[in-house]
């Protein structure tokens, strides 16, 4: 039989959630406090539902129009839309980047860069606690940006944050930084025409083949006999996951194994890198402690100039054999994408249908009037 996904419930519960956040910013109906939110020490790895049955009565069901496991648009399924200007290998300057960054801190120096010359007033970072509980943030602190340097490959409600800014009038140009399925949501948003489109300057993603939910690390560590609190770094390199403990230890465990409890929301995702970024960062092809840097569009050409320029980045031009490698992960990635969809097509029936549709509203009038009257369900 198959299944019929209605709402943000059903798509959780059917596995198809990346807990990009975005669902917890914008649904509608909140009244003072959401419907949805992020309670780490309730639930970890996805929305918490606050009232199921203003789900069932939601008539807007804003949440799936935006949710990027639900809208995949289907030129991502095609390489040509992998196109990027300009590719080169980058890393950072700056000590006290490299010194907390994942690979060449070329992601926290071109979010530095952005506050420094002024492209943008906040950006939107991910910081964790001891626990690896992610905290996604709006900041203006360089501080903050450095502090929140390296990779937590755990689902992590990055776009929950723009709830901070959704009600506030003057607020100012963010940077956002994001996995593809996360600047996929933020897409599926301005579609929508979403009444702070404007407010989101600068896009910088992130390359990911997969994310893990942070129960499966958990167990992952139990089993390799420690837990999260003596872990300072997390990296998948050469087949596997690596742990860099408090002592300077490294464990490390097999890949293949980890990826036996992948979400069906990572194995039908297509995109290695997002078309709908500035820029794009990486490590595949580049060496160790280097990034790959793919330039998208002329604002990322702009910025990675200034970044060059004020020497807080070095950069030289790939090579043949690195774009070969990052092409090879693309098609990969939409390959296997493919064969899961039509998987996925049979057991839920709408999956593919859903597309993000103005529905006769504009979105930032459905907020607004949200805020403005304070009641449930506007009319569509
Ligand atoms: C889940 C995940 C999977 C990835 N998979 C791959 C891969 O398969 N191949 C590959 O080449 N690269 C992958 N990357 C990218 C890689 O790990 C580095 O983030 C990238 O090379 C940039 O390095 P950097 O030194 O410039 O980053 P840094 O300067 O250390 O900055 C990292 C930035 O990433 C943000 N961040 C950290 N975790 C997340 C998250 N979960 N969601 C959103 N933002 C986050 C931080 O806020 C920080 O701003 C992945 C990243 C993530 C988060
Ligand atoms: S993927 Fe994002 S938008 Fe979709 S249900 Fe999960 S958190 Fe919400
Ligand atoms: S109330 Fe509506 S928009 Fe909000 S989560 Fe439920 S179905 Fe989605
Ligand atoms: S593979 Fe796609 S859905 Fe999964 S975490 Fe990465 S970007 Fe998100």
């Amino acid at each position: 039989m198959s299944v019929k996904l209605t709402n943000v419930l059903t798509n959780i519960d059917a596995g198809f959630c990346s807990f990009c956040g975005a669902c917890i910013a914008i649904c509608p109906t909140h009244v003072g406090s959401k419907n949805l939110d992020y309670i780490p020490e309730k639930s970890a790895d996805k929305p918490i539902v606050k009232d199921s049955q203003a789900c069932e009565r939601c008539r807007h069901t804003l949440c799936m129009q935006i949710c990027p496991q639900i809208n995949i648009p289907t030129g991502l399924f095609n390489v040509d839309t992998y196109s990027y200007r300009e590719a080169y290998y980058s890393r950072s300057t700056m000590h006290e980047v490299l010194s907390r960054a994942q690979d060449g801190g070329t992601t926290t120096t071109l979010l530095l860069t952005a506050l420094r010359v002024g492209f943008v007033d906040y950006a939107i970072i991910l910081k964790r606690d001891d626990e690896w509980y992610p905290r996604p943030m709006v900041t203006q602190s360089e501080s903050e940006v450095v502090d929140a340097a390296s990779s937590k490959y755990i689902f992590s409600p990055v776009l929950a944050a723009l709830y901070d800014i959704m009600d506030r009038i003057n607020v100012g140009r963010v940077a956002v930084v994001g996995i593809p399925c996360q600047l996929r949501a933020l897409e599926n948003i301005r579609r929508l025409e979403f009444k702070h489109n404007s407010t989101i300057a600068l896009k910088i993603g992130l390359f990911c083949m997969h994310s893990f939910t942070r129960d499966r690390m958990e167990l992952i560590l139990k089993e390799l006999g420690t837990t999260f609190k003596d872990v300072v770094k997390m990296n998948i390199k050469k087949g596997k996951l690596w742990f860099t403990l408090r002592d300077g230890k490294m464990l490390d465990y097999p890949l293949k194994k980890a990826e036996k409890g992948l979400r069906p929301a990572c194995k039908q995702c297509p995109e290695l890198f997002s078309p709908y970024a500035n820029v794009n960062v990486g490590s595949i092809g580049a060496e160790e402690n280097w990034n790959s840097l793919l330039i998208m569009d002329s604002k990322g050409k702009e910025l990675v100039e200034r970044a060059t320029e004020m020497k807080l980045l070095e950069i030289k031009p790939m090579n043949g054999s690195g774009i070969e490698t990052i092409g090879k992960f693309v098609n990969r990635k939409i390959d296997d994408a493919l064969k899961h969809r039509e998987l996925y097509t049979k057991e839920f029936q709408n999956i593919l249908l859903v597309t993000p549709t103005k529905r006769g509203r504009k979105l930032s009038e459905i907020l607004e009037y949200r805020s403005g009257r304070g009641i449930y369900l506007s009319p569509l």
